[in-house]
């Protein structure tokens, strides 16, 4: 496992090969896109509280911009290294791709245990990160937003350090996931949770009908991982009377129970104490640990914390029926080939969490043309947005499967194996990413 987790980037490049021969698309597209368009690793130094100096290290990887200014997250969590960022940055350009927004992809963060800073500390570490890549960022270069343990307050303060950095002149559109009072988008906080569940409610009434009828009861699930994305999900789910979400965890600890979670007194008792905690959730609530909540017997399994925690080493031991994922990168590669061969369905993290980039792209061009959606407004497109990503991928994925003219030959199909919904997404966003590179011939 932990050979997987050193090649984070190797594994996501993989991907980007495979899709290729899939779609015989030009090696020199697949060239442009093997490598990053530019990376920043940066001291970021902090005065501490006791006084002492820290310098911590800061990084910004802008994957490609072929399809627009470069988008993506900013995580602080003490894994953050250039192996992971660069990962991450290239899966931006892909779920931006597979979005059809306008947008590049790119990552950022900090190496640091954001738990064991005092809320002084968090902002002096924010703000000083912020001016490290205040030249590298900007509303139409590179628009940084949320991921692990980062939240709107912290995009507050990297927007400030910006706004110092170039003028004082008020530039909103330079990040998102800011708050609303000040120019972010209503609907950002749960995007991507509520993308998710929009592309859960389409599959019930598509591609996954019989699986997802309810007919024998409700559909279980169970979520690994409890902060933004986890806590909404199981929300969405738990409020939706189809669904049971019979576990939840956070890093350290899970509460299970078959009758159903009392998902909103979990989200209380985070808020109140910061961990999950069976006891205080009651209810019959009895606690489990995070690594056996992947191994439950359930319909549906989220995992949307951090990656490949869906390995070789446990996958055998999988027993969901569907995979939806939520995190960025939760299943490795070993892990994806062995669930699909036993025909479990992965909807890969480039299509399932792209709500919260789309709902990004929603605040950008509200800051850059001064206008203010409603809840409903962003809702509804937001809606309509997955549904037409994961019909076009359907689509294409019947066709590659079929292999027509275009696509996989017979013996290229052979040595692929079994072709998943990770195939098409990939596919898909890599025939957008090559004619945005082919347009101007790679080289500019
Ligand atoms: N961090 C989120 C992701 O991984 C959102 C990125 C964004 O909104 O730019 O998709």
């Amino acid at each position: 496992m932990e050979a997987e987790q050193d090649s984070r980037l190797k594994d996501a490049l993989g991907n980007l090969h495979r899709a290729g021969k899939i779609a015989h698309v030009d090696p020199e597209v697949l060239k442009v896109l093997s490598s990053p368009k530019e990376s920043l690793i940066t001291a970021v130094p902090v005065r501490m509280d006791s006084g002492k100096l820290e310098v911590f290290r800061g990084y910004r990887v802008r994957w490609n911009d072929a399809r627009g200014p470069t988008k993506g997250g900013i995580r602080f969590h003490p894994s953050v290294c250039l192996d992971e960022v660069s990962a991450l940055a290239f899966w931006m350009t892909f779920k931006c791709a597979v979005a059809d927004i306008p947008f590049g992809g790119a990552k950022g963060g900090v190496a640091c245990n954001p738990r064991q800073l005092s809320p002084s500390e968090l902002e002096r570490l924010s703000r000083s990160y912020g001016r490290s890549i205040s030249l590298v960022i900007g509303p139409d270069r590179d628009i940084p937003a949320p991921d692990v343990y980062t939240n709107t307050r912290i995009m507050g303060w990297i927007m400030e350090e910006y706004e110092h950095t170039h003028g004082g002149i008020r530039q909103p559109a330079v990040i998102t996931g800011k708050a609303v009072a000040q120019g972010g988008s209503p609907g950002r906080d749960d995007a991507t949770a509520r993308g998710a569940y929009y592309l859960i409610k389409e599959m019930e009434t598509s591609t996954h009908r019989e699986l997802l009828s309810g007919a024998n009861g409700p559909i279980t699930v169970a979520i690994h991982g409890f902060g933004n994305a986890g806590q909404h999900i199981a929300r969405l789910l738990a409020h939706d009377r189809k669904y049971r979400v019979v576990a939840v965890c956070d890093s350290r600890t899970g509460v299970f129970c078959r009758e159903g979670v009392d998902v909103d007194r979990c989200v209380e008792v985070k808020a109140e104490t910061g961990a999950l905690d069976a006891e205080r959730v009651g209810h019959g609530a009895t606690s489990l640990e995070p690594t056996a909540l992947l191994l439950l017997s359930v319909d549906l399994l989220v995992p949307a914390a951090i990656e490949n925690v869906i390995h070789s080493e446990n996958v055998g031991q999988i027993k969901a029926r569907l995979i939806v994922e939520l995190a960025n990168g939760p299943v490795s590669p070993e892990a994806d080939r062995a669930l699909a061969s036993r025909n479990v369905d992965v909807i890969p993290d480039i299509l399932a969490n792209s709500g919260g980039v789309i709902v990004s792209y929603y605040e950008w061009v509200q800051s850059r043309t001064g206008q203010w959606w409603s809840a409903e407004q962003v809702h509804e497109r937001l809606q309509a947005k997955m549904v037409h990503a994961y019909r076009a991928l359907f689509e294409l994925l019947q066709r590659i499967r079929a292999s027509p003219t275009g696509t996989a030959s017979a013996e290229t199909d052979g040595a692929l194996g079994a072709l998943t919904f990770r195939d098409a997404a990939y596919v898909l966003s890599l025939q957008r990413i090559a004619a945005a590179i082919q347009a101007t011939g790679g080289s500019a």
